[in-house]
């Protein structure tokens, strides 16, 4: 199997990276992009570069690549902040389109952060958070709904939300509808327009590979956008940002989610990292990618029969671009995995993580990736007492 693409990744020699779902390698190219920014842009053009190099369009320019990866029109996307952000900004903006709804619906098990800022949004509006049951999360969604919001993919397990049927079904009870989409954008098409989603937010860090911290996406509908008001106003969601008026008045459009000045270095990088997805037709990478974890999934079962859980849905429809497996030691065979050279990582409590980017990774690396697993679990490294301890990042 050979890499999908033109691209190339400068990944470290003699390692398998299973980890592109946390954090993507870096691209050849955005480097030397990188470098250019930095010493001519910044460097010799100074304040000029505002006007002469466009980094006013840059948010614009990533949402033309970022566009066709998750179905969106790049009209419609805006990039600037983080998806903790971003997901602050959708979350306010869409409760205020709902007035007297006055509930938002999350899933207990979502990832931390989307939680957290539906708990802060709640919290600053006077509203109810509802924990909604992960296997039917229409079930909580009813007339006094404002908001469902859900994770497209599960970061933990796996697990992928059928975009369109539950949108649909929120939509039958006037409800608006949210995706985070960290965990399916580059990993597989994503059609936010064909599924009618309201709004949406995604991270450019993992299988987007913008490097750590890139600012993440965020969708508006069109058919909201007229409306929709986010509470963040600062001077660059402004119609005219160098007028310098007392009024906030918002541009027209999803440029009025912007707030602050743009991450110019963080979204050049991101710039020339999306490079890697030209001429990649976004079906290949998904029979790419249901290849790579069918085969890992298949590899663990007849090699390790009994070891470890499966926890990530075999259904192809249900599942993400990631294979999870429950063992009580996850945290020490993560660790025993990275000192033979085969990256994934580790979930509280028991989550063995292991992301498959079909972009770079191939059918040779899930095979050295089980047969390094199988040579761990042997020898008993996974419970190595120096692995009794956590890092700080896992
Ligand atoms: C990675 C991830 C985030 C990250 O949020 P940041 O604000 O960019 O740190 C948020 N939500 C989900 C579902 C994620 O997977």
């Amino acid at each position: 199997m050979r890499p999908l693409g033109e691209a190339s990744f400068d990944l470290p020699a003699g390692i398998v990276y299973l980890d592109g779902n946390s954090l993507g390698p870096l691209v050849s190219g955005v480097r030397a992009r990188l470098d250019d920014v930095v010493t001519r842009e910044w460097g010799d053009g100074l304040i000029r570069s505002w006007n002469d190099a466009r980094w006013m369009e840059l948010s614009a320019r990533v949402a033309r690549r970022i566009g066709p990866l998750v179905g969106a029109d790049p009209a419609d996307l805006h990039l600037g902040d983080s998806t903790s952000v971003s997901l602050f900004k959708t979350m306010v903006a869409a409760v205020r389109l709902r007035p007297g709804r006055r509930v938002i619906v999350v899933e207990p098990t979502t990832f931390p952060s989307d939680g957290y800022i539906a708990a802060g949004v709640a919290d600053l509006m006077g509203l109810e958070l509802r924990w909604c049951d992960p296997a039917d999360p229409l079930a909580a969604v009813d007339e006094d709904v404002a908001l469902l919001s859900l994770t497209h993919v599960d970061f933990r397990t796996g697990a992928m939300f059928d975009m369109e049927a539950i949108t649909a079904g929120a939509h039958a009870h006037g409800a608006l509808v949210q995706w985070d989409l960290c965990h399916s954008t580059g990993a597989m098409p994503v059609d936010v327009r064909g599924a009618d989603a309201d709004f949406a937010v995604g991270c450019t860090y993992k299988y987007l590979n913008g490097g750590p911290g890139s600012p993440a996406f965020l969708y508006v509908s069109p058919a909201l956008q007229a409306q929709a008001r986010q509470p963040i106003t600062g001077w660059m969601g402004h119609r005219n940002p160098f007028a310098m008026a007392r009024d906030y008045e918002p541009v027209d459009g999803v440029g009025s989610f912007a707030s602050g000045t743009p991450p110019v270095l963080a979204l050049s990088a991101l710039e020339a990292a999306l490079v890697a997805f030209d001429g990649v037709p976004m079906a290949e990478l998904r029979r790419r990618s249901l290849e790579l974890t069918d085969l890992f999934i298949e590899l663990v079962e007849t090699r390790l029969p009994d070891v470890f859980g499966v926890v990530t849905p075999r259904e192809h429809l249900r599942r993400g671009s990631q294979v999870s497996l429950r063992h009580p030691q996850a945290y020490g065979v993560v660790q025993a995995l990275i000192a033979r050279g085969v990256i994934g990582d580790f979930r509280d409590p028991d989550i063995a993580r292991f992301g498959f980017a079909p972009l770079y990774n191939t059918t040779a690396d899930v095979r050295r990736a089980v047969e390094q697993l199988e040579a761990v679990m042997a020898g008993d490294e996974h419970g190595d007492p120096a692995y009794a301890t956590r890092n700080l990042v896992t």
